[in-house]
């Protein structure tokens, strides 16, 4: 099996699916090597508990403690297991898509879906919400699906702008239309734990295309946001 990226066309070790994303939008890729795969989810627990362990050894901590003992291993599981499993193509949600039977026409809006993502530049949290929104092309999708997708993306390391993004083309690419909205509303604790330790500020980013540019169709949508 290959995968084709930024025109390259690399042969995939184990098989693994070929990421659409990966394929169409070069611009909004994760950065990911050609080999991200090449080891398998429990080489890499092993491989990043011996990593950590070293990190928490070289801050001076002694890993015979009890309560620190299970950390490396603690915390490399959670990373290949659970918050940056959004990195693994097989983890993607399959669409359920429905014909749309009963002829809605309206726009859909799923609000303030938990984002629990990590900023890239500094692996600590960002907590925020998504609220998405599409016209039907003619099939709609479960709306469980619609959160599957916003966790999907936001288990990996991030930026906000991208994870936007992704989240966006996706939804286009499943739905098979334009007509889709993702706003996020999101904290980032790089900003409140160091740096200029801003308690208070939040980051908005949003994408409109199709008929959510249309100023009127837009202000039906943010008029749906507010409490
Ligand atoms: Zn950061």
């Amino acid at each position: 099996m290959l995968m084709k990226r930024n025109g390259a066309v690399i042969p995939l070790t184990n098989g693994r699916e070929e990421l659409d994303v990966l394929e169409h939008a070069a611009a909004i890729d994760t950065p990911m090597r050609a080999d991200a795969f090449a080891l398998s989810p429990e080489e890499k627990i092993q491989r990043i508990e011996r990593h950590f362990r070293g990190i928490m050894e070289t801050l001076g901590m002694d890993l015979a403690d009890d309560s620190l003992q299970g950390t490396p291993k603690r915390v490399a599981k959670m990373y290949v297991n659970e918050v940056f499993n959004g990195l693994d193509p097989e983890n993607r949600p399959a669409p359920t898509l429905f014909a749309n039977k009963f002829g809605y026409k309206g726009m859909l809006v799923e609000r303030d879906i938990t984002v629990h993502s990590f900023c890239e530049h500094h692996f600590v949290p960002i907590i925020g919400r998504a609220t998405v929104a599409y016209f039907s092309s003619g099939q709609v999708i479960g709306l469980s699906k619609l959160d599957r997708i916003v966790k999907y993306y936001a288990a990996r390391p991030q930026v906000q702008e991208r994870l936007t993004e992704q989240i966006a083309a996706e939804l286009k690419r499943v739905l098979q239309t334009e007509d889709v909205a993702v706003v996020i509303d999101a904290e980032h604790m790089c900003v409140k734990l160091r740096g200029v330790k801003d308690e208070c500020s939040s980051t908005l980013t949003a994408h409109y295309s199709g008929r959510f540019e249309e100023a009127e169709v837009r202000t039906e949508f943010l008029s749906y946001m507010k409490k």
